[in-house]
């Protein structure tokens, strides 16, 4: 590359950060108009136990709908965390999933709910307290008989528990004596290591889509997915394929002894009403 091609390419790249830091200003803005004026949605994606054959839970997932089309969690998740927006968009997600939890209970139907937390969130330790104050607070608004929280599960992500602190193994203790299911969540694509999870307190853990779907073309994906399932088996820990697609990577995942399935094969994520209509 000659010099006058780098000061080119470095001329575009600060003006495509630029771009990108208004980008994410006008994002976080608008993320706080939004909160402000209830302007997201939660969308329900069930997870299918293969045993059984049923939906024994379905993940929360944030929908947002940004100037007429819906903008994926991926891009504004991180303007909320990096703005600390995360902590009250948190907080939000949780107060309705716990809400319909309630709901669903009182109709008698028995799923469980499963929340994306981010690790922004469990940062300090103030604010690893703060979630289980967030929960407890909301559980209390909701209902004075006791709250089903044995009806949640809380998806962390593996980058999580790399830090391995001692308050977040309090933490994640104190939400699991609480009666709440911790999930690890995207497991595979940060810097996995198997042999932490044996010292978190987690019960299941979600292999990332891009395992299952590279499963088809790889036998030697196929042997990780299998081997990272045997083990968390032997740790006694629930296993949860992501992202099935097809007929094929549901074999796959039933040959390799995974118990739960969350995919559009099944079901995409869908609104509370068309959750409630499947389940009826
Ligand atoms: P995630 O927690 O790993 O959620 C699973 C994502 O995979 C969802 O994307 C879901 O729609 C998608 N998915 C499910 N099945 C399939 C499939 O068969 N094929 C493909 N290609 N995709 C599938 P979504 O809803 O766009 O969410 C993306 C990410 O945003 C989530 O990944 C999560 O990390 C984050 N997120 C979503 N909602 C929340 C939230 O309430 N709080 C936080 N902190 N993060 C959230
Ligand atoms: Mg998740
Ligand atoms: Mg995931
Ligand atoms: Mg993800």
């Amino acid at each position: 590359i000659s010099k006058s091609e780098g000061r080119n390419c470095f001329h575009f790249f600060t003006q495509q950060m630029q771009l990108d830091a208004e980008l994410t200003a006008k994002l976080h803005n608008d993320l706080k108009f939004a909160l402000e004026t209830n302007a997201f949605e939660l969308y329900y994606q069930p997870i299918v136990c293969l045993e059984e054959n049923k939906i024994v839970r379905a993940e929360v997932l944030l929908r947002w709908k940004h100037e007429g089309a819906f903008i994926s969690p991926e891009v504004f998740i991180p303007v909320a965390e990096s703005s600390g927006l995360i902590v009250e968009l948190g907080h939000w997600v949780r107060k309705e999933a716990m809400a319909s939890l309630l709901e669903f209970k009182r109709k008698g139907i028995e799923i469980g709910l499963s929340i994306n937390v981010s690790m922004y969130e469990f940062w300090s330790h103030a604010l690893q307290d703060c979630l289980v104050t967030s929960i407890n607070d909301i559980a209390v608004d909701l209902t004075t008989d006791s709250f089903p929280f044995d009806g949640i599960t809380l998806e962390i992500t593996e980058s999580l528990l790399m830090k391995q602190h001692q308050h977040l193994i309090d933490a994640l203790q104190k939400l699991r004596d609480m009666g709440i299911e911790i999930a690890v969540d995207d497991f595979g694509t940060g810097y996995s290591s198997l042999s932490y999870l044996s010292h978190f307190p987690v019960d299941h853990i979600k292999i990332d889509k891009c395992f299952i779907q590279e499963s088809g073309s790889s036998v030697k994906q196929q042997a990780l997915v299998k081997a990272i399932t045997t083990l968390s088996h032997a740790l006694d820990l629930h296993v949860i394929a992501e992202g099935v697609e097809t007929e094929e990577e549901l074999q796959f995942v039933r040959s390799a002894d995974i118990e739960a399935v969350q995919g559009y094969y099944f079901y995409k994520p869908m609104p509370k009403q068309n959750l409630l209509t499947l389940l009826e």
